[in-house]
């Protein structure tokens, strides 16, 4: 049974001046290099932050409303304490229960493809969001900063609990965390401009279909036939349901059922 629950008041503490377009604009041509964490990252934890931002621009996310989120949101609270040094590299980190916070490349990824929906356009804005896959809550706190209302949902109630606890302190009024079995949707927030699953199937539930607006895009991993999953773009027009396969990416299993 899906459980609707309390949303937080929202405020995401935006980076420094300093950290926004010198940080964006990096040269493509910078090399990778490894981040110096400061012990206990802390108050440093921006530099950081926006030495990751660096590389995004650089490997191609474009959006400034993303890379001001990617900027804005701590990736290290997201994480174990063991974990916290490498917060900010561009790798899927433990978060218990077998499952992984995403890539903060492939978070930044996603999104900057939500942006580019048609509703977008027409609206002015990203409206309503679904999540498939809370996990620890941070790509939902990345979301928050980039569309009106943010619902995700997480099938185990572990992780679910973690990601409240983790959301609690940033006060993020438009998170609407959930949980239930998301292969369902969840059809009391539709129509959704943006559907997003951090979980990856054989195909796409219909009810994500169902649920999107005209003019709305599901940005989702699905299994090809040799197996490798590949990112699936979805845009809902009027008549139809445009599909573009996009690159192979690497995702935790969508599962049916809760735990
Ligand atoms: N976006 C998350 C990534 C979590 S990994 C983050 O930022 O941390 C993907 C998550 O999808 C896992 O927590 C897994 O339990 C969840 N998941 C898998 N199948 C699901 C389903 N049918 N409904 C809801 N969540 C699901």
């Amino acid at each position: 049974m899906q459980q609707r629950r309390p949303g937080f008041p929202a405020r995401i503490p935006l980076p420094a001046a300093g950290h926004r377009p010198q940080a964006v604009s990096a040269p493509r041509s910078s090399a990778p290099t490894p981040v110096p964490v400061p012990a206990g990252l802390g108050l440093d934890s921006a530099a950081v932050r926006a030495r990751m931002v660096q590389r995004l621009a650089a490997s191609g996310i474009a959006a400034p409303q993303v890379l001001r989120a990617m900027g804005a949101v701590e990736r290290h609270r997201f994480v174990d304490t063991g974990l916290v040094n490498q917060a900010y590299e561009d790798t899927s980190l433990p978060i218990g229960l077998g499952q992984t916070i995403s890539k903060p490349s492939v978070v930044a990824r996603m999104a900057e493809l939500l942006l580019g929906a048609d509703i977008v356009r027409t609206a002015g804005g990203l409206g309503r969001v679904l999540e498939i896959g809370t996990g620890c809550g941070y790509q939902a706190a990345v979301l928050s900063c980039l569309a009106r209302e943010v619902y995700s949902i997480e099938r185990l109630r572990g992780l679910h609990d973690k990601a409240r606890t983790n959301l609690r302190p940033l006060r993020l009024a438009n998170v609407h965390l959930l949980f239930g079995d998301g292969m369902a949707g969840f059809a009391k927030g539709a129509p959704y401009a943006g559907i997003v699953a951090a979980a990856g199937g054989a195909g796409v539930p219909p009810q994500w279909c169902e649920q999107l607006a005209v003019g709305g895009r599901l940005v989702a991993p699905i299994a090809g036939a040799d197996g490798q999953q590949m990112l699936l773009v979805v845009d809902k027009t009027a008549h139809a349901l445009k599909q573009t396969v996009l690159e192979p990416v690497h995702f935790v299993p969508l599962k049916s059922g809760v735990a």
